[in-house]
């Protein structure tokens, strides 16, 4: 409940609305980060919004300010879901936030990039000859958040826990549509164990019947 229970009610809100309405959502993960060794709120960073992060709070919401970089899709889908990209620490508490806006909110700007790649030998086989996307660099130029669409404001403790949870799923969709890749892995491994002599340990076993 990351702290809050009210959290509970509007996620479950939020998703009876999506399955209702039948709408995609893209996830905003991925902050622009500036120097990667220094935590979001350390003075030594060179500008205060390399991570999304909450400017203002008032009884009706919360107004966001920052940038999210590659959102897969972010053109072409109803709403994005922006969650924290990394653990964080109670003086980055501002940075500690979740929220789910329509994409065509107010003062949200996306630039976008389309990428196309050929279906390669890794991927899972089908019949179109190419894959296209675009992902989108989206500011959130002071963006406002009614506190319905809020899930997470200030519990820094719980950045992590969104992270992982959001990386689980994400891993997992990444296997499903990259079969022979993974198939490709568990092979490596299981030669690796045989060559080692331990292809029945029973922890090896485990560990590649578990992948
Ligand atoms: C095709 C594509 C689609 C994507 N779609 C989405 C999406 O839909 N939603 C979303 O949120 N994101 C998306 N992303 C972004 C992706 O999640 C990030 O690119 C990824 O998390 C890496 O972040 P980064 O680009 O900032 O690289 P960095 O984090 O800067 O990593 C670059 C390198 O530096 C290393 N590094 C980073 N920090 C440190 C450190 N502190 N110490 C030592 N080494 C470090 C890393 O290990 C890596 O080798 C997408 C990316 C691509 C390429």
């Amino acid at each position: 409940m990351m702290g809050n229970k009210d959290y509970i009610g509007r996620i479950t809100d939020f998703r009876k609305y999506l399955q209702k309405n039948d709408l995609a959502i893209c996830a905003g993960v991925t902050d622009v980060k500036g120097d990667r060794s220094l935590r979001p709120s350390d003075p030594k960073q060179t500008h205060p919004d390399f991570h999304v992060r909450v400017v203002k709070k008032d009884d009706k919401g919360i107004i966001v300010r920052g940038a999210k970089i590659h959102i897969t899709g972010a053109s072409y889908c109803n709403e994005v879901f922006v969650v924290p990209c990394r653990s964080l620490s109670e003086a980055d508490k501002d940075y500690a936030v979740a929220f789910a806006l329509p994409v065509n909110t107010k003062g949200m700007t996306m630039i976008c990039r389309p990428f196309k790649s050929q279906i390669s030998a890794l991927e899972f086989p089908n019949r179109r000859p190419v894959r296209v996307h675009t992902d989108a660099f989206i500011i959130f130029d002071d963006v406002f958040v009614p506190w319905e669409r809020v899930f997470l404001c200030g519990e820094s403790k719980f950045a992590a826990t969104m992270v992982y949870n959001f990386a689980l799923l994400h891993r997992r969709t990444g296997c499903s549509y990259r079969v022979p890749l993974s198939e490709q892995l568990v092979g490596a491994a299981a030669a690796i164990a045989e060559y080692n002599g331990i292809a029945q340990t029973p922890h090896v076993r485990e560990k590649l019947t578990e992948w």
